[in-house]
Order: structure tokens, then C-alpha cells, then sequence
């Protein structure tokens, strides 16, 4: 056989929550599956702060019992400053007690489910990176050409998939841009739990990651980059580690998230800034969802029209539902997104 050529039932380009999720899914469903994630590890890497209901998704993925390993941070609620005075805002509780949600390291969160996805058998290559779509379901990578039944686009924001087929991804929100970094050092006031403050130019969040480790992002209303060198104040002397980075996080939904040979999920399908604090869960669920109608597409339990139209509409309204009410969190500002 050429080395070159590989034949598999589903391909997932992309590493990240999303492409594992979609990945373990698929292959505890007993179909094919190789995952590419062009980079060798994963470095700093934002969405680290887990609402509670995490927890029952990573169940289902079979990755519970190893949440506490990659945890270095645990929180009943968060801290917000929006428009009145600061205020503090628990997940809730149960008769166990108050609900916690978790400061995760990406790197090891996403290790951890791309090691869940090897142990069920998922061809994991990584560096190799997707490079081009060509015809009959064949994608090019740097490890060879890829044929598969059904591709998933789990590469972010970088959206491979969506560029390649020109499959637009209009705006949704004015342009928004967030700066985030991290510092090393000690920040009392942020290790009960992260805080939201908005002002007049824009909104702050700061979490501390694990211990001596806190991160910021700052989102300025009027769609400016934020200079590089700004901090939070209460992150004043503290140690920079590394230099801060940008990323735009313009509310975004792809005009077709599935057709009969393609899904895409996580954030390679639709976007929110980070207010609206779920993007590593949607990452999941979504990647759940589409790797359970890729399975049922490949053993032709399913037509695969109807199969994309449903995961179409599944997540067109959920994107719709979080923007709503989104819209109606910066309002209180009286800012229009
Ligand atoms: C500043 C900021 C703060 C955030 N904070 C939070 C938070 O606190 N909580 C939260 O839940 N969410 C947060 N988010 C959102 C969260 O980061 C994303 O929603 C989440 O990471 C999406 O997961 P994903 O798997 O879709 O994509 P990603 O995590 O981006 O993974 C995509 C993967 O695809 C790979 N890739 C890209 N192109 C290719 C290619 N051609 N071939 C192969 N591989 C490729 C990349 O290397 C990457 O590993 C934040 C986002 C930002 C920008």
C-alpha cells in the first residue's frame, strides 16, 4: 500500500475539544476515524475557565475521573461588574454542596482527550496539518492524501474547511477584538474566583489559571486592538509571561455548517466573544453531535442531507439562542453589538 494514501471512514482536521469530542464519538460508534492537529503540542491556549456543566459532557467522553488532574483551579461562581456595582454570581448547588467550575490548562485538557481518543483506537497524527480539499472526498495533508467517507472542520477559528470551500462566515456583532496574556505571581483578590468588570471602553476578565498563574482578556468596545503592553490593574507588577496575544472574536456563524460529506463544528462553525462563556462546551457538544450523525452517515443508518440539515438547524438555533441573549447582557451597558 502507498504509504502516502490513507483511506479512512472519517477524517477530523483540527485537535482542539471539538475535533477530539467528534473524534471519541465516532470511534466508540465502531467507525474509522484519524484526526490531524498541525501543531506538536499544544501551547498557551485561551478558553480555560469551565462552567460546572462540563463535568456530565467529559462523562460521556469517558474523561470525568481525569478532569482533576488537568485542573489547577476551582470556583463557585464569578465576579461581576456590569453596568452596576460588583456583584458575585455562584453556579448554584446541590444537596452535595455548591457547584464549582474549573481553571484548566489547554494543553493538558486537550491531551487528555486527544489520549481518550487513541486508547479507542483513533489514528491521532500530529504535527500534520490539512492543506487542501480535492475531488471524491479526498483532502490533502502533509502526512499524504486522505480519503474519507465524511470530513470534520474542527480547526477553530482558522476555519480550513469554510475557506476552502468558500462557504461564507458573515459577521454577526460589530468587530471585536480581544487582547489576553498571562502574568506570574500572586493576585489574592483572584483566587476565590475570576471577575468580569466592564467600563466605559470595554470589558476586563481575569481568572487565575492555576497556582501563581492568572490570565487577562480585554475587549475594547469600539473594535481597537488593545496595545500589547497593557495590563489589568490589579495585575500591576506582576511577572509578564510571554507577550500578549490578539485574537478576533467578532460573533460569527457559518453560512452552512453540513452538507452530505462535511460537518463543522466548535468554533470552525460559529463564534461568540468570550462573555458568552461556553465556547469550550459548545466545542464539545457540538463536536458530540456531529460525530454522532458522521457515524450514522458512514453505516448508512441515515440519509446524509437530512442528517446535515438537522445538525443545521440544531446548531443555527442554539447560535441564535446564546446571541439573543448575549445581546440583551451588553444592552445593560447600553452598548449595541
Ligand atoms: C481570549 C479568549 C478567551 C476565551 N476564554 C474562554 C473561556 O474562559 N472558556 C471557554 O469555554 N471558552 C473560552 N474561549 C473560547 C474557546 O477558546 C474556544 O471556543 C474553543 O477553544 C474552541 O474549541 P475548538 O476545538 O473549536 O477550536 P480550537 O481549540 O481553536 O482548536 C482548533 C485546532 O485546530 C488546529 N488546526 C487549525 N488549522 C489546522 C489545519 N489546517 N490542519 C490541522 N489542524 C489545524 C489548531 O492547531 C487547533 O489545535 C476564549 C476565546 C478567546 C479568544
Amino acid at each position: 500500500m502507498d504509504a502516502r494514501r490513507i483511506d479512512t471512514d472519517v477524517l477530523i482536521v483540527g485537535g482542539g475539544p471539538a475535533g477530539a469530542a467528534a473524534a471519541i464519538t465516532c470511534a466508540r460508534n465502531g467507525v474509522r476515524v484519524m484526526l490531524c492537529e498541525r501543531d506538536a503540542t499544544s501551547g498557551e491556549r485561551p478558553g480555560e475557565t469551565l462552567h460546572p456543566g462540563i463535568e456530565p459532557l467529559l462523562a460521556q467522553l469517558g474523561v470525568a475521573d481525569r478532569l482533576a488532574a488537568v485542573t489547577g483551579a476551582r470556583h463557585p461562581g464569578i465576579w461581576i461588574e456590569w453596568g452596576s456595582a460588583r456583584r458575585f454570581e455562584g453556579f448554584g448547588g446541590d444537596e452535595h454542596g455548591a457547584w464549582r467550575g474549573f481553571q484548566v490548562w489547554r494543553a493538558d485538557f486537550d491531551a487528555m482527550l486527544l489520549d481518550r481518543a487513541r486508547e479507542l483506537g483513533v489514528d491521532v497524527r500530529r504535527p500534520c496539518a490539512a492543506t487542501g480539499v480535492l475531488d471524491d472526498a479526498r483532502t490533502r495533508t502533509t502526512d499524504g492524501v486522505v480519503s474519507a467517507r465524511v470530513r470534520v472542520d474542527a480547526t477553530g477559528r482558522a476555519r480550513w474547511l469554510g475557506r476552502a470551500l468558500g462557504v461564507p462566515a458573515e459577521p454577526r456583532s460589530r468587530r471585536l477584538f480581544a487582547r489576553y496574556g498571562y502574568v506570574e505571581g500572586e493576585c489574592p483578590p483572584r483566587d476565590d474566583a475570576p471577575a468580569l468588570v466592564a467600563d466605559v471602553e470595554g470589558w476586563t476578565w481575569t481568572a487565575r489559571v492555576k497556582p501563581r498563574l492568572y490570565q487577562w482578556t480585554r475587549v475594547a468596545f469600539n473594535g481597537e486592538r488593545t496595545a500589547a503592553d497593557w495590563l489589568p490593574d490589579e495585575f500591576a507588577g506582576m511577572t509578564r509571561r510571554g507577550p500578549a496575544r490578539g485574537a478576533d472574536v467578532t460573533w460569527r456563524m457559518a453560512e452552512r455548517v453540513a452538507d452530505a460529506d462535511w460537518f463543522m463544528v466548535g468554533d470552525a462553525a460559529a463564534t461568540l466573544d468570550p462573555t458568552s462563556s461556553h465556547g469550550v462546551l459548545r466545542a464539545l457538544t457540538s463536536g458530540m453531535m456531529a460525530g454522532h450523525l458522521a457515524t450514522a452517515i458512514v453505516q448508512e443508518r441515515a440519509p446524509a442531507h437530512e442528517a446535515a440539515a438537522v445538525y443545521h438547524g440544531w446548531l443555527a438555533d442554539w447560535f441564535a439562542a446564546d446571541a439573543a441573549r448575549l445581546g440583551e447582557f451588553y444592552r445593560r451597558l447600553n452598548v449595541e453589538v
